[in-house]
C-alpha cells in the first residue's frame, strides 16, 4: 500500500500531467468497487479544467476548476497513468477521464479497494471526510513534544501508534519500521514507556526518513507504481523492513520479526531497546 512517499512521488507526477489540462470525458468501465465509481460520470467534470493536485496524508486531491476536488486513494493496489489514447483500456482499467491534450487519466486497481470520488473542497480546502486525519509529519505541528503528548498514557506499541493516522497521517508499515530501527526504538514499546527525548528521536528520524524515501521516489515493494510506470528506489535504502533473518547493517545481530497489530515488524534486538 502506498505510504506517503509513494503518494507525494505519484501527486507530483500527476501535477505535472494534469494542472491545466481540461476534461473532455468521462468513463466508468466497473461499478462494482468497495467505493461506487459511477458516481463520477454525472458529477459533471466535463469541461472542467484541473487546477493542480495536492496530498493530504495518502490521499491525493486534483482541484477542478469550479472548487470541487477528485479524491484518490490507493488501497492496496491502486495505480493512476496519464497515458495517450492509443494505449489500449488494460483488464483492471476503471476509469477513464479524458483529457484535452489527446491523454487520458487512468485508474486501475486489481483488487477493488482503491476510491476515486468527486468532494466538494471544504473548509481550508480539505474535504469533510478527510477531517479526521492527524498532522502531516512534514509539517512543523510534527514535533518530538506533539507525539509524546499523543502517546502518553497509551498502552499500545509505538509502531501502531506511529501507523495510527488519526495521531500522524501517512506512514505505514515500511516507514514505521525503518523510522524505530534509525531511532533506535523497540517496535513494541508501549506508547506511555517512551520519553520525550526518545519522541523527539522518533520523530526527527521519521521525518528524514520520508525526505529521503521522497527523494528517490518512494519504496516499490509489490504494487506501487509511478505514474510512467517506473518503480520507487528507496527499496535499496531499507534497512529493517523485510530483513528478518538478515544481520543488522549497524550492530550486526540477527533481525528478527514480530506480529504487532496485525503486521510484520521486523527489528534489531541488538540495537533497538
Ligand atoms: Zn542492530
Amino acid at each position: 500500500m502506498p505510504e506517503l512517499p509513494e503518494a507525494e512521488t505519484i501527486g507530483r507526477a500527476l501535477d505535472r500531467a494534469l494542472r491545466g489540462r481540461k476534461i473532455t470525458a468521462v468513463e466508468v468501465f466497473t461499478p462494482a468497487m468497495r467505493t461506487p465509481l459511477l458516481p463520477l460520470r454525472s458529477a459533471g467534470l466535463e469541461g472542467l479544467e484541473f487546477t493542480g493536485v495536492r496530498r493530504r496524508g495518502r490521499y491525493l486531491l486534483a482541484d477542478l476548476s469550479d472548487k470541487r476536488v477528485l479524491l484518490m486513494h490507493f488501497g492496496m493496489s491502486g495505480v493512476v497513468r496519464v497515458e495517450n489514447d492509443s494505449v489500449p483500456r488494460r483488464k483492471h482499467e476503471h476509469v477513464f477521464i479524458r483529457l484535452d491534450d489527446g491523454n487520458i487519466f487512468r485508474f486501475e486497481c486489481t483488487r477493488r479497494f482503491s476510491m476515486l470520488e468527486v468532494h466538494d473542497s471544504g473548509k481550508d480546502g480539505i474535504p469533510e471526510s478527510l477531517a479526521g486525519l492527524g498532522v502531516e509529519p512534514l509539517s512543523e505541528k510534527f514535533t518530538g513534544e506533539y507525539f509524546f503528548a499523543a502517546v502518553s498514557g497509551r498502552s499500545v506499541p509505538v509502531k501502531n501508534l506511529l501507523m495510527d493516522n488519526s495521531i500522524v497521517t501517512g506512514i505505514g508499515n515500511i516507514y514505521a519500521a525503518e523510522t524505530l530501527f534509525a531511532a533506535g526504538i523497540a517496535p513494541d514499546r508501549q506508547g506511555k514507556n517512551l520519553t520525550l527525548e526518545e519522541c523527539c528521536r522518533i520523530t526527527e528520524c521519521a521525518v528524514k526518513i520520508l525526505k529521503l524515501a521522497i527523494e528517490a521516489g518512494g519504496t516499490t515493494i509489490s504494487d506501487f507504481r509511478h505514474v510512467d510506470g517506473s518503480e520507487g528506489k528507496f527499496v535499496q535504502n531499507l534497512q529493517i523492513y523485510g530483513k528478518a533473518g538478515e544481520k543488522c547493517s549497524r550492530c550486526g545481530t540477527v533481525i528478527e520479526c514480530i506480529r504487532l497489530g496485525g503486521r510484520a515488524s521486523c527489528f534489531c534486538p541488538g540495537c533497538q531497546k
